[in-house]
């Protein structure tokens, strides 16, 4: 039997458009347009196409972009100083610091100087705690877009052996505690794992989150299992071309996996349009309104 496909491009679209209609809302009923800031430091090409593609989508669901580009040879304090002005500027409702910043700059010392009701990321150390304590937090986009769809395909989770294969601050860990928070039994595997394979097959829900192409085997998923790919690969392809694939066989994992997010098309999209709505609930609640309905946890 083959899985269900978890079409992350239609849910993001679906999201932007509700982010969309309540930013409208928001404009109508309070004269509020939620505002996005993003700092690009040095010129990294791959950084540069998401910056881009951030701004555009940012101004389609009708949001303010604020683009800060800035030499690579910046210095620490003229980038903190940027940050205590976006701080400060009530048109600002989130700011996003793209990652990796030079390496003459101290990451952690920039992201916690980002006001926490701000950082639309979720990577402040304010928000880190207020996640781990089950706390309402900005929660960084990549899981949060990885709950979305699980919640969407399973609905309560409570009870369900999880795994999460990767202990990144950015996805890993952030992903665990949300899976915590839906009363998942969860365990989280890293490189001095023994036996993944074995840990894989008994999760009824599998997030991959590793970087390492194909690396989970079809073999090791439990048929019937929700599997999340979060890894992006570029591998070489026929014709001296390249194309993308996750950290699952998606081939194999297809046949045996009840559900099974595709690369790309799957968690990538999600990042992005859950970005837009961590904006929209920090608008909201910089501006003592509700959060926005199915858009935070
Ligand atoms: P990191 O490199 O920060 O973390 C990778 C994790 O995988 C580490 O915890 C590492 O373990 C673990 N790992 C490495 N090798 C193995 C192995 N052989 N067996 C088990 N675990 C292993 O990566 P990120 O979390 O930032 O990203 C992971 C993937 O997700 C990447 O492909 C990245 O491109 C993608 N990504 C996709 C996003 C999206 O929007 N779709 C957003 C962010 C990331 P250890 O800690 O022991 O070293």
């Amino acid at each position: 039997m083959s899985a269900t496909i978890i079409d992350g491009k239609a849910f993001a679209a679906d999201i932007r458009s509700r982010v969309a209609e309540q930013v409208a809302a928001l404009k109508t009923d309070h004269g509020i347009t939620p505002g996005l800031a993003v700092v690009l430091v040095g010129s990294d090409a791959a950084s540069e196409v998401y910056v881009r593609s951030k701004g555009r989508m940012t101004v389609e669901v009708g949001m303010e972009s604020f683009e800060h580009r800035l030499p690579e040879e910046t210095s620490e304090a003229d980038l903190l100083a940027l940050i205590a002005q976006l701080n400060a500027d009530p048109a600002v409702h989130g700011i996003l610091v793209q990652l990796p910043l030079p390496g003459h700059m101290n990451s952690d010392a920039v992201i916690n100087a980002i006001d926490p009701t701000k950082d639309v990321d979720g990577f402040h150390i304010s928000n880190v705690g207020l996640l781990g304590t089950g706390q309402k937090a900005m929660v960084p986009c990549t899981p949060l877009g990885c709950l979305m769809m699980l919640r969407e395909h399973l609905g309560d989770m409570s009870g369900k052996e999880a795994i999460v294969i990767g202990r990144s601050n950015i996805v890993g860990k952030p992903m665990a505690h949300l899976l915590l928070g839906e009363s998942c039994t969860v365990s989280i595997a890293h490189s001095r794992t023994k036996d993944i394979a074995d840990v894989v097959r008994r999760a009824d829900i599998v997030v991959a989150a590793v970087g390492r192409p194909k690396m989970i085997k079809g073999d090791w998923i439990k048929p019937g299992a929700t599997v999340i790919d979060v890894g992006i690969n570029r591998v070489e392809a026929e014709g001296g071309k390249t194309r993308l694939v996750g950290d699952v066989d998606f081939d194999a994992a297809r046949e045996v996996a009840g559900a099974i997010t595709p690369v790309p098309g799957g968690v990538g999209p999600m990042t992005i349009a859950c970005l837009l709505a961590n904006t929209l609930t920090a608008a909201c609640r910089a501006n003592g309104l509700p959060e926005p309905e199915g858009l935070t946890v």
